[in-house]
């Protein structure tokens, strides 16, 4: 029997332990924000794959952003190594799903299967994922026990919050170092053919314009800092979004509305404070001194992230120079920058001609329109060698009824197994 039919069998075999497992994963509810039960969900995977022969270890992110002695943020590395040495291929899930929202129709931590399908918070994102490589990684080494290298399977916390209890926690500690690790794959839900080379970069920012409060009868007497930030969103309007979508990028962003730049205005707040639901009274009758919004700006890997800024900040000046009493302030958030796997990189080919032997057609490159744990793998870890691939469809990811197929997650399991047979030399 050649070695991809055995590996079918062998993963085929495990049918009912990968839905099983799946269930298992799901019903640990793993809520970020705030972070639960994380070192309830790493015990599990403990337990697991110690039993399958790896060597593992718990690690608590202490102090990192979010980690605390009520949700504290518990990683597990676990690593087995091969016959002889060789190369390390790297097997990264994130643990941790968003929160649950409305629209249900099944219990969002049950598990249920449902006409081939298992349903639950975080089954696409991604523990689906994470279950495909656990049992590829078994199936592979009960196949090929002699293999060279090592496998390692890690379960990290965060990823929906930045990953800063996670991976970039573990990468600053040099667990994603060349060296240690050679080949990265992240199962995220991008689809059982298809290869996520990276994601599109990020800017956040929140926004300020200022103005004078007075009161709401005589507003002539103050200054409306609302109507300055109606300025700002009607100058965008008018010469960035424009501008923005006519900037097209060679990425392979999916989907096809992401193959651009793209800003979304995130949140706006003006004037007083909202009042909770149960106050009954009237507002106030005030000119709103402040008003605030964030943007989102998601940009391309053409593109020069202080240019982006640039962009922004002309835009306001260009306003202060020509809108009397317009003033401003601006205070950025968050960065990421763009990451792109060179479509010749090792971990690349290997899944691709995995995908090719799997379904009889070649694999789809993709690019994520939002980021992952990738960029800290690719910035502090240094390793571009490195992509996100894993069964599940990705516009499921935070739906309710979020979903993933068993045949999908399958059939993912046979291309990790069989990029392990390329990577690790069998
Ligand atoms: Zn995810």
């Amino acid at each position: 029997m050649t070695l991809p039919d055995r590996l079918r069998q062998e993963i085929a075999a495990r049918r009912a332990d990968l839905i099983a497992l799946t269930q298992d994963l799901i019903r640990i509810p793993t809520r970020n924000p705030p972070g639960e039960n994380y070192r309830e969900i790493c015990d599990y995977l403990d337990r697991r794959l110690r039993a399958s022969g790896f060597t593992t270890e718990l690690i608590r992110a202490t102090a990192a952003p979010g980690d605390s002695d009520r949700h504290p943020r518990w990683n597990i590395v676990a690593r087995r190594e091969g016959a002889r040495p060789g190369a390390c291929v790297h097997f990264n899930s994130h643990i941790d799903v968003v929160e649950v929202g409305h629209g249900w129709s099944v219990d969002p931590f049950s598990g249920a299967v449902i006409d081939g399908k298992i349903y639950g918070r975080g089954a696409c994102d991604m523990k689906g994922g994470l279950a495909a490589s656990i049992i590829a990684a078994e199936a592979f080494v009960a196949t090929c026990p002699d293999y060279a290298g090592a496998i390692e399977i890690s379960g990290t916390a965060d990823e929906e919050s930045g990953g800063f209890g996670g991976v970039a926690y573990l990468a600053e500690r040099g667990y994603f170092s060349p060296g240690r690790v050679d080949h990265v794959i992240i199962p995220e839900p991008l689809g059982k053919d298809r290869i996520c080379l990276g994601h599109r970069g990020v800017w956040w920012a929140e926004i300020e314009t200022h103005g004078e409060i007075a009161h709401g009868s005589m507003p002539f007497l103050g200054d409306c800092a609302v109507r300055h930030m109606g300025a700002v969103i009607a100058r965008m309007e008018e010469q960035l979004f424009p501008a923005l979508a006519a900037r097209r990028t060679e990425m392979p962003v999916v989907p096809e509305g992401a193959r651009q730049s793209t800003l979304n205005i995130n949140s706006i707040h003006g004037g007083e404070p909202e009042q909770d639901a149960d106050y009954t009274g009237l507002p106030s009758p005030c000119v709103p001194d402040r008003c605030r919004m964030v943007i989102d700006r998601r940009f391309l890997i053409e593109e020069d992230i202080g240019a982006v800024e640039t962009e922004i900040r002309d835009l306001l000046e260009a306003l202060r120079q020509g809108r009397p009493g317009f003033d401003y302030t601006i205070r950025e958030l968050h960065r990421v920058l763009p990451t792109m796997t060179e479509r010749d990189a090792p971990v690349v080919g290997a899944v691709a001609r995995a995908v090719d032997q799997v379904f009889g057609h070649a694999a789809d490159y993709v690019v994520s329109p939002g980021t992952y744990d990738q960029k800290h793998i690719d910035r502090i870890g240094r390793l571009k060698n490195c992509i996100a691939y894993g069964p599940g469809i990705l516009d499921l990811a935070h739906k309710p009824d979020e979903y993933v197929g068993i045949d999908d997650m399958e059939h993912s399991a046979r291309v990790m197994a069989l990029a392990l047979a390329e990577l690790l030399g069998v």
